[in-house]
């Protein structure tokens, strides 16, 4: 009997929470096991009552049992954990002092997505960039710091809530990446008119608070310019590195200079640059550059005279109606395997991001600029 038991628990151990990622085998999540001849009942305590995830989690052990056990009727039972269940749980995952895991020390490569103006397409590569890299096989967290305008949980198709255990916020999965976003916890069309505290409150807390597991990268879609959140994650991220995100026409870059020096004051280095909505294909097959031609270049010019990193240009994305159709349906474009430019230049931007090691040296990241 002690051997079916094992087995029992071995066939258990397939069955990853989907949102902790860890087999409920180790989450103490498992209960009473009661195995006869015919039947197969099975606990499984869930971290909170109406788990949005309970369908999903009931079916994947029934389906994990099922497979070793096909002789016998399955039966899963639901409950939930105690108080002392759960805090365990939670020293477990986290520890007992809650901290920033992405300090000095993290191994966690830390990408910061930001622009100078808002519409320059700087979330739609956020996304795009979170996902690819998720797709290589990287384990990725997303942040949305674009408090007042944040758009993530729409681009990443995501309607679920974090589930809370106690104070510890487990963050919706899509495509593979962990993705947090104030979005989540207000209801639909309530703006945010925060103060710098209640901003910087609200970044720590999505570090901390978030149970983000080990991740490989870490991106954050930053709000467009230089305010109080970019002052806040240059303290709370001190080795992230930044990507800039602009149009080609002059303006944009210039707005864009801005943010990227507010960076490197913040002690960001500069990762590279991404230039976006670089032209369109006409019905001739020729390039029309709707937003010029000349700004990204001013921007990599002047970010390597002031910064001295000679920061480079990493992709150009040209207009693309999938894409812009891809953030409406909340299905990232790099998901797909659809014909397009864009996408190619997108899969090369991941690609480059890939390579990106802790501490300085991305020089040799380099795409030659378009004419
Ligand atoms: P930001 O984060 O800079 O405010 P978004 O990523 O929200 O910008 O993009 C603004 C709009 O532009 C969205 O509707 C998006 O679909 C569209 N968009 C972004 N990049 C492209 C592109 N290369 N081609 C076509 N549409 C794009």
């Amino acid at each position: 009997m002690a051997e079916n038991l094992e087995s029992v628990l071995s066939a258990l151990a397939k069955v990853n929470d989907p949102e902790i990622g860890l087999p409920i085998t180790d989450l103490n999540m498992v209960g009473d096991i009661a195995l006869s001849a015919e039947n197969l009942k099975v606990e499984i305590k869930l971290t909170v009552a109406h788990c949005p995830m309970q369908a999903e989690i009931e079916e994947a052990v029934r389906s994990a049992l099922q497979a070793e056990f096909s002789d016998k009727k399955i039966q899963v039972v639901i409950a939930v954990m105690t108080k002392t269940e759960l805090d365990e749980l939670k020293l477990k995952l986290r520890g007992k002092e809650k901290t920033n895991p992405f300090g000095e020390n993290s191994a966690t490569r830390v990408i910061l997505v930001g622009s100078g103006k808002g519409g320059v397409g700087k979330s739609t590569v956020t996304v795009n960039l979170a996902v690819g890299l998720a797709r290589l096989g990287f384990q990725v967290g997303l942040v949305d710091a674009d408090i007042f305008g944040f758009s993530v949980p729409r681009l990443m198709g995501i309607t679920t809530k974090p589930t809370r255990i106690d104070d510890m916020m487990m963050p919706p999965i899509a495509f593979g990446v962990k993705t947090i976003s104030i979005g989540m916890f207000l209801p639909a069309n309530e703006p945010v008119s925060w103060r710098g505290p209640m901003l910087h409150k609200a970044i720590e807390q999505f570090l901390t608070d978030v149970y983000w597991g080990s991740l490989d990268f870490l991106i954050i879609d930053m709000p467009p310019g230089t305010g109080d959140v970019a002052i806040s994650i240059g303290q709370l991220l001190p080795q992230a590195k930044a990507l800039v995100v602009t149009t080609a026409s002059t303006a944009a870059a210039e707005v864009a200079v801005r943010s990227a020096m507010a960076a490197r004051k913040a002690g960001h280095q500069i990762l590279g640059v991404v230039e976006n909505m670089s032209w369109l294909i006409d019905s001739a097959g020729q390039k029309q550059f709707i937003f010029g031609s000349g700004g990204t270049q001013l921007l990599v010019d002047t970010l390597n005279e002031y910064s001295g990193e000679k920061p480079e240009l990493l992709a150009q994305i040209p207009i693309s109606q999938n894409l812009a159709e891809s953030t409406e349906s909340g299905i990232p474009l790099i998901t797909t395997e659809i014909q397009d430019d864009a996408l190619d230049a997108l899969t090369e931007l991941v690609k480059l991001v890939a390579g990106t090691k802790l501490g300085p040296g991305v020089r040799e990241l380099r795409v030659k600029l378009n004419p």
